[in-house]
C-alpha cells in the first residue's frame, strides 16, 4: 500500500558527496574551515557530541543566505551517482522517500527539490532581511544525538507508515537503527568504522539499497 513504507536517506556524504557545513566553512579563511571540518569529522565518528558543535560551528561560520543557496547547487553537483535511479525505482515501489539530516534546510532544501523529495527534515537557520545569519532551530531534534530515532518515531506515530528503513553514513544516523526496521550503512564517500560495525547491512553504491528491501 503506498504511504505504508518509508525509506529515509541522510543527506551529506549519503544522497550528495559534500558535508554542506564544511563547504560553508571552506568560503571562510583556513583556520576556520580547519577546525569546522575537525569538528564534523568527530560528531559523525561518534567522538564528540552532535550539540556541542552545532550552534558552535554555526557561529564561527555566520553562513549568508546566498552562501547557503550555493551549497544547494554545490549538492546538486556532486549528487551521488546513483542517487536519482535509485530515488526512481523505490518509488516504482511504492516507497515514501524522505531525507533526514542534521544539515541546514535552506541548503538542503534546493537539493530535495532537484531530488523530487518532500519530506525534508533538516535544521532551519534564520536569516535577517538583507541575507545575514541570525540563528538556527536550536529546537530541531537533528540538531543533536538522538535526534533521528525520535524524529521517526515521531513521524511513524503521526503519519502511520508500518515499515521504516534508514540509509546514511554518521554515527547519528546509526542511532535510529531502534527506530526503524531496517538501518543500511553507506560508505561511497566515507566509510565510518562505528557504522561499519553496527549497520546490518552495508553498501558503497545507493542502487544496492533497492535489492535489500
Ligand atoms: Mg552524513
Amino acid at each position: 500500500m503506498n504511504g505504508d513504507r518509508w525509506i529515509f536517506f541522510d543527506c551529506d556524504s549519503t544522497l550528495s558527496a559534500i558535508e554542506g557545513v564544511d563547504e560553508l566553512a571552506r568560503m571562510r579563511p583556513d583556520s576556520v574551515f580547519a577546525e569546522v571540518k575537525r569538528l564534523t569529522d568527530q560528531a559523525m565518528n561518534g567522538e564528540i557530541p552532535i550539540d556541542s558543535v552545532f550552534g558552535r560551528r554555526l557561529s564561527v561560520i555566520r553562513p549568508h543566505e546566498e552562501e547557503c543557496a550555493r551549497i544547494g547547487q554545490a549538492y546538486i553537483d556532486q549528487i551521488e551517482p546513483t542517487a536519482l535511479e535509485t530515488l526512481g525505482r523505490l518509488r516504482e515501489l511504492g516507497w515514501t522517500v524522505a531525507i533526514i539530516s542534521g544539515g541546514f534546510l535552506p541548503a538542503i532544501r534546493p537539493f530535495a527539490q532537484f531530488l523530487g523529495i518532500e519530506e525534508i527534515h533538516a535544521v532551519d537557520l534564520y536569516f535577517a532581511a538583507d541575507g545575514s545569519y541570525v540563528g538556527f532551530d536550536e529546537a530541531h531534534p537533528n540538531a543533536r544525538n538522538g535526534g533521528k530515532p525520535d524524529l521517526i518515531r515521531a513521524l511513524r506515530a503521526e503519519r502511520g507508515f508500518q515499515k521504516a528503513v534508514m540509509v546514511g553514513d554518521g554515527v547519528s544516523d546509526l542511532e535510529t537503527k531502534s527506530a526503524v526496521e531496517l538501518f543500511i550503512g553507506y560508505g561511497g564517500f566515507v566509510a565510518r568504522e562505528k557504522v561499519q560495525a553496527g549497520a546490518e547491512k552495508f553498501v558503497n553504491r545507493l542502487a544496492d539499497v533497492v535489492g535489500m528491501i
